[in-house]
C-alpha cells in the first residue's frame, strides 16, 4: 500500500524523536511491502525562523496532499515566551492545525506498561487492577472557541468567555466515543457539569440519544469534578471517558501523569473524513532537547496510531506496540522512566532496539 505522510517535526526534542519514528515506519514498510512518502514541513519555531509565520500556508498544503499528519510538538523555553518566535507558538501551530482541519475529536490511550507499574504515582493496590482507558475529548467547540472579551467599565477590569456547543457537535464526539468503545470495553463514561451549565445539560441529553444506535455499549454519566477524583481513585472503573473540550483537556492530563511520564503518551485528532493527525501529548521538552535522551515511546506510538487508525493497518501497528513492549521487557528504559535494575539508553538506541525487534517478531 502506498501512503504520503505530512512530517511536521516541529521544535525541541520534536525531530529527535521523530528521527528514531522515521526509521521504525520505514521498517515496517520493509516488512509489509508499503511504500511510505514522507513529506517534511516546518512548524512551530522552526517554521518561523523561515517565514515568520508559525504554521505557513506551504506547510498547510502539504498537510493537504497527505493521507495523515505526523505532528512532533511545537513550543520553546517557558523564559523565553516573549520572543516573537514563540509568542503564541504552539497556539498559532496547534489550533492553526485544528481549525485548518477541523480535528473535532481527539482520543488520548492511557494504559499502564505492566513493565512500568512501579513509576505509575498511585499505590499498586489500585495499578494492579488495571489501567486502561481512552480519552475522547470534543476538539473544535465549547469554551475555547466561544467569543474571549475583557474590558474595563467604571474602573473595574471585567473578563468572559463564551461556552456554547450546537447538538451536530455533540452528536459527531459522542458518535466517535461510542464507536471507539464497541472496539474495546463497551463502556461510556460521558463527563458534564450538568448541575451548573446549560451547555452540559444539553451535552448529557444529546449523549443519551446517540447512545440508543449503540445498545452493545453501557452510558454512565458522571460530573466533572467526581471525574477527577475517580481517575485518581479507581481508574479500573473507567473504560471510554467523553469530554466537551475544556473538561476534556483538564482530565486527560490529570490521565497522563499515570504511566509515569508524558514521554509514553500517544494522541490521535480526527475530522469527519476521517483524515487525522497524530501527536505525543507532552510538549516539545526544550530542557532536555538535543541531549539524546527525550523519550521517543509517545511519538513512535503515535506512529502506531497512525497506521491502525488512518491507515487500518492493524497488524503492523501491533507489531510497533509488541516491539516497544518487548524493548521494555528487556529492561532497556530512557532516563524519564529509568530505575535501579535497568539499562539506560539514549533516544536514538532506543529507536534502534525497537526497529531490531520489528524485524525479528
Ligand atoms: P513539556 O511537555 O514539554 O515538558 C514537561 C516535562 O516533561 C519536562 O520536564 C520534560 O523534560 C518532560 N518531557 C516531556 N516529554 C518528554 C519525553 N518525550 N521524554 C522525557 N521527558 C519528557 O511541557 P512544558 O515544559 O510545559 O512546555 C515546553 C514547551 O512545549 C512550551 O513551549 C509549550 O508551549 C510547548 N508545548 C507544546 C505542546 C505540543 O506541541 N503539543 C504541548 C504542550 C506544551
Amino acid at each position: 500500500m502506498k501512503k504520503t505522510i505530512a512530517v511536521l517535526a516541529g521544535d525541541g526534542i520534536g525531530p529527535e524523536v521523530m528521527d528514531v519514528t522515521l526509521s521504525i515506519l520505514k521498517a515496517i514498510a520493509n516488512k509489509y511491502d508499503h511504500s511510505f512518502e514522507f513529506n517534511e514541513a516546518l512548524i512551530g519555531g522552526a517554521a518561523y525562523d523561515k517565514h515568520q509565520n508559525h504554521f505557513p500556508e506551504e506547510t498547510k498544503n502539504i498537510c493537504e496532499k497527505s493521507d495523515a499528519i505526523l505532528f512532533g510538538s511545537v513550543g520553546g523555553p517557558i523564559e523565553q515566551m516573549n520572543q516573537p518566535k514563540w509568542h503564541n507558538c504552539e497556539k498559532n501551530s496547534i489550533l492553526g492545525l485544528r481549525k485548518a482541519f477541523n480535528f473535532h475529536a481527539n482520543f488520548r490511550p492511557v494504559t499502564i506498561f505492566p513493565e512500568l507499574a512501579n513509576i505509575c504515582p498511585l499505590k499498586k493496590e489500585i495499578v494492579d487492577q488495571g489501567i486502561d482507558i481512552l480519552f475522547v475529548r470534543e476538539l473544535v467547540g465549547g469554551i475555547y472557541f466561544g467569543e474571549h472579551k475583557t474590558k474595563e467599565q467604571d474602573g473595574v477590569r471585567y473578563a468572559s468567555d463564551t461556552m456554547e456547543y450546537n447538538e451536530d457537535q455533540i452528536k459527531a464526539i459522542a458518535h466517535a466515543a461510542f464507536q471507539a468503545a464497541q472496539k474495546r470495553k463497551n463502556q461510556v463514561t460521558s463527563v458534564d457539569k450538568s448541575n451548573v451549565l446549560d451547555c452540559s445539560r444539553l451535552w448529557k441529553q444529546v449523549v443519551t440519544e446517540v447512545s440508543e444506535k449503540y445498545p452493545d455499549v453501557s452510558l454512565k454519566h458522571i460530573l466533572v469534578d467526581n471525574c477527577a477524583m475517580q481517575i485518581i481513585k479507581n481508574p479500573s472503573q473507567f473504560d471510554v471517558i467523553l469530554c466537551p473540550n475544556m473538561f476534556g483537556d483538564i482530565l486527560s492530563d490529570a490521565g497522563a501523569v499515570l504511566p509515569g511520564s508524558l514521554g509514553l503518551m500517544p494522541s490521535a485528532s480526527m475530522n469527519n473524513q476521517e483524515f487525522m493527525m497524530v501527536e505525543p501529548a507532552g510538549g516539545s521538552a526544550p530542557d532536555i532537547a538535543n541531549k539524546d535522551i527525550a523519550n521517543p515511546i509517545a511519538q513512535i506510538l503515535s506512529a502506531a496510531m497512525m497506521l491502525r487508525y488512518a491507515f487500518k493497518m492493524p497488524s503492523e501497528a501491533r507489531d510497533i506496540e509488541k516491539a516497544v513492549d518487548t524493548v521494555l521487557s528487556k529492561n532497556y528504559r530512557t532516563g524519564d522512566i529509568w530505575s535501579d535494575g535497568n539499562i539506560k539508553v539514549g533516544t536514538k538506541k532506543l529507536g534502534d532496539l525497537v526497529c531490531s525487534e520489528i524485524t525479528t517478531l
